[in-house]
């Protein structure tokens, strides 16, 4: 359980937009008007596949301006990369992580041909995490793998780390092709466009193809059709125009699935606050702090909920200091025999929000 302490949300329209931003604003609005650099990682949970992730972009970064020629090379610095996100490396913390490591190395070293061997440089160019402007600025962005074929657009690739497919289709076997394409999460496919959008702003032509990578390698390809980049170009560009003109109950969408992992949800007044479940949610202010013989505790909310802490406590000042906070506290488990009962887990954090 840890407490952190977090400054009030301010406001700002945003002058411009990344396409994976544009993107999470477009599920609601209310986040493009919200700013917070304080509250930068309010890390909502607890993730080694996001750690391993980092690792990822780390590498087609470094890759972008030293290239990784080979498996030898790429195996070194992956080693480090890994060093430096996590200490100890995130071998035995993330399941499926040599499917990981073997989709990066794929990505950075596999040619479209599909044989997976040393790069060479007569037909194909691959630019790793290169950033592409709009010629207004007004979409900024850097795609993980732009392919060039003869100097020109041919294919943009997107290295995904969790689940690619919407969840309201039937469990589909892994395997490449449009058809597969079709289904891939509304935000992906965006942020393809998006990607597919500056590409044309900056070398003329739109790619022919657009590419999701999933964490085994497989990839899931689809053409890049014009209309939609552009139709959802203009929808990003009315909503910033909106962020300007309606109230912030207007531009609020709150639903248990946008403001899950929202990072503005400890202090967000439109905010839902997801069933507790083994890692549900609850806020309130603190009016009661108790602690127990054995170094631990429990808060009781001016909802009468009680939230109980089963381990010793290393800080119990701080928490007593809670008194009268309001907070929000993610990753409670409800009680099975008190409606009202509550106890922190392992990944519980406690936002004290400041007023
Ligand atoms: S918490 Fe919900 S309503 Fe508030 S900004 Fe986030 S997604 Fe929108």
């Amino acid at each position: 359980m840890r407490i952190i302490t977090v400054s009030p949300l301010t406001k700002q329209v945003p002058e411009r937009f990344s396409p994976s931003g544009a993107n999470w604003i477009l599920k609601c609005h209310l986040r493009g008007l919200f700013k917070n650099t304080n509250n930068k990682g309010y890390d909502l949970k607890n993730n080694y596949a996001a750690a391993l992730g980092n690792v990822i972009h780390k590498i087609l970064d470094i890759n972008s301006s030293n290239r990784i020629n080979t498996e030898e090379e790429f195996n070194i610095i992956w080693q480090l990369t890994e060093q430096e996100e996590q200490n100890g490396g995130l071998k035995y913390l993330v399941k499926n992580y040599a499917r990981y490591k073997y989709a990066g190395k794929r990505l950075i070293l596999k040619e479209p041909d599909g044989v997976f061997h040393e790069r060479s440089n007569f037909l194909w160019q691959f630019l790793s995490e290169r950033w592409l402007a709009s010629s207004d600025g007004f979409l900024r962005g850097r795609p993980d793998t732009l392919v060039l074929k003869n100097g020109l657009p041919y294919e943009i690739k997107d290295y995904k780390t969790g689940q690619v497919f919407r969840e309201d289709i039937p469990e589909m076997s892994a395997d490449s092709g449009a058809d597969f394409y079709d289904f891939i999460k509304d935000e992906y496919r965006n942020q393809l466009l998006l990607y597919a959008y500056l590409v044309r702003e900056n070398y003329g032509f739109f790619p022919t193809k657009l590419t999701v990578v999933t964490p085994d390698g497989t990839e899931i390809s689809g053409p890049c059709i014009p209309d939609e980049v552009t139709g959802l170009v203009s929808r990003i560009r009315v909503m910033q125009q909106n962020l300007t003109k309606l109230r912030e109950g207007e531009l609020a969408s709150p639903s248990a699935l946008n403001c899950r992992y929202c990072n503005y949800k400890p202090d967000c007044p439109f905010r839902i606050i997801t069933e507790p479940g083994p890692y549900g949610d609850i806020a309130g202010t603190a009016v009661d702090i108790n602690a127990h013989t054995f170094g631990n505790f429990t808060i009781t909310l001016n909802s009468g909920q009680k939230i109980f802490m089963p381990q010793p406590c290393a800080d119990m000042d701080s928490v007593l200091k809670l008194k009268g906070k309001p907070l929000f506290i993610n990753n409670v488990k409800q009680s099975a025999s008190h409606p009202d009962g509550y106890s922190f887990t392992k990944f519980s954090i406690i936002y004290n929000v400041q007023q």
